[in-house]
């Protein structure tokens, strides 16, 4: 820490050094993890509330009552979008999940609770369910469409089961599960069912009234029960925004925790957090009166337009094939003779970040894209970088990993290795973790990844952070 404290200014030169190595956050070129409206304007007018309310506390909305209406307004947008219900402002779609599955958990009463989700649902579900003490039980999906079936469903709820999820769309391959299905069976169990519409449900409806086929999918179709809805995704909020929503109010409560076991302030949380700044929801709030209705439907309209131009572009690249039917605009596609990993580091050379997923239970290897409104302005651009790099894959030819290597490190005992260890692991296979070294080639690392379990590879990525975080 500096002794003597520093200029603003000083401080913003330095952030802006810092972030210099950053992926761009504008400009389309980065598909994963940003949205951009591509409107400067309504990303000031965000930044601007967000700002505005930066420091005050929603811990206490009796305190704050700016809060209240603030979150009134922005929850009651999202009821009114996606069947109605009781609402939750949070701050991101792993929150929301959590407190669908604690009230869930709460209200059902088991000794052994049980989460029946398919392979496709979100890991903030496995998180959940970790950090609740429940169970999962995962079921397969069809392998031609990506999507689970609600027989499977059906079948694996037993008489320990809190809940039941539908994902609407799932992320990995864009494709909307058979809600209404999967509700019906859950309702027939008398089970909650919870519908993932995190990514989906600020973007299905506006892709909908664009004319896309979107099945019904929200807290309107019988047996549906909760609802999560991410606005730092589709509804293009800075980070930190989500909704979850009840159809029963009762629910909702059982999302809550209240603590007077203690002698100090009174505690009642409606999420996680307790201090907790309302500048997220100021900019969330800002960016729904911003762009209207009609700002989304226009963003619906060029998500659209960009999707379906992606989707034939990549049909007419040699090699590649889109996974499944995606009814929303997240595309991912696999590669025949080109490896996808390989492919994406070409792409990142060429200024382009494109999202490598692992196999898994059956499903090869890809790189997915999350369209969005700036998509359509670069589609083009984008299609040509991927045929580039796929040729340029082609050429390499896939990663080679050193024979024996991947058996070895799934026989280490990661946990009796010191930090150190791990790097001259890594770096026994050309990977340097100094932040120094800039970006490793992900190619290898991905390909070791995937032929990995699974659980080795949680292993390997939790040494991995704890080294990017060394000090
Ligand atoms: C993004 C996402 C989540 C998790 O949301 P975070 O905001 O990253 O916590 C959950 N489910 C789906 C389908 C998602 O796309």
């Amino acid at each position: 820490m500096n002794p003597a404290g520093r200029t603003t200014e000083e401080l913003l030169a330095e952030v802006a050094r810092l972030r210099s190595r950053d992926l761009p956050v504008r400009g389309g070129q980065v598909t994963a993890y940003v949205y951009d409206t591509g409107r400067a304007e309504v990303h000031e007018a965000a930044a601007r509330a967000y700002f505005e309310l930066l420091e005050v506390n929603c811990l206490d909305p009796t305190a704050f009552p700016s809060v209240v209406e603030l979150e009134r307004q922005v929850v009651g947008a999202v009821a009114d979008l996606l069947g109605g219900g009781h609402g939750i402002f949070t701050s991101g779609g792993t929150e929301s999940i959590m407190l669908a599955v604690k009230a869930a958990r709460d209200a059902a009463h088991r000794a052994r609770p049980n989460l029946v989700l398919a392979v496709s649902a979100h890991p903030a579900f496995h998180k959940a369910a970790h950090y609740l003490g429940v169970e999962v039980v995962a079921v397969p999906v069809d392998l031609e469409t990506y999507k689970v079936r609600a027989r499977d469903v059906a079948d694996a709820i037993d008489e320990n089961t809190i809940m039941v999820v539908a994902s609407a769309p799932s992320y990995p391959q864009g494709v909307i599960d058979p809600v209404e299905e999967v509700a019906a069976v859950a309702a027939a169990a008398g089970v909650p069912c919870h519908v993932d519409a995190c990514v989906g449900g600020w973007l299905l409806p506006w892709l909908r009234a664009a004319g896309a086929a979107v099945p019904p999918f929200d807290l309107s179709v019988p047996g549906v029960t909760s609802l999560s809805c991410d606005l730092h995704k589709f509804g293009y909020a800075p980070k930190g925004a989500s909704v979850v929503l009840f159809a029963d109010p009762a629910m909702r409560r059982k999302a809550y925790f209240a603590s007077a076991a203690w002698p100090g302030y009174t505690i009642v949380n409606a999420t996680v957090q307790s201090s907790r700044s309302a500048g997220p929801l100021g900019g969330a709030w800002a960016t729904l009166q911003a762009l209207g209705r009609e700002g989304y439907l226009e963003l619906g309209r060029a998500t659209l337009e960009a999707t379906v131009r992606l989707r034939e572009g990549l049909a007419r690249i040699p090699g590649l094939r889109v996974l499944g039917e995606p009814e929303s605009s997240l595309v991912a596609f696999a590669g025949d003779g080109i490896d996808v990993f390989v492919l994406a580091d070409e792409a990142r050379e060429r200024g382009w970040f494109l999202q490598p997923q692992l196999s898994y239970a059956g499903i090869p290897a890809n790189l997915h894209i999350t369209v969005t409104g700036v998509t359509l302005a670069g589609v083009e651009d984008l299609l040509k970088v991927i045929a580039e790099s796929a040729e340029a894959a082609r050429e390499r030819g896939p990663v080679v990993l050193p024979e024996g290597l991947v058996e070895l490190v799934a026989a280490t005992d990661l946990e009796a290795l010191d930090e150190a260890d791990f790097a001259e692991l890594a770096s026994s296979v050309g990977v340097d973790l100094r932040p120094e070294a800039g970006q490793p080639e992900m190619a290898t690392v991905n390909a070791i990844l995937d032929a990995l379990p699974a659980a080795a590879r949680e292993a390997v990525l939790v040494r991995f952070l704890s080294a990017v975080y060394a000090t």
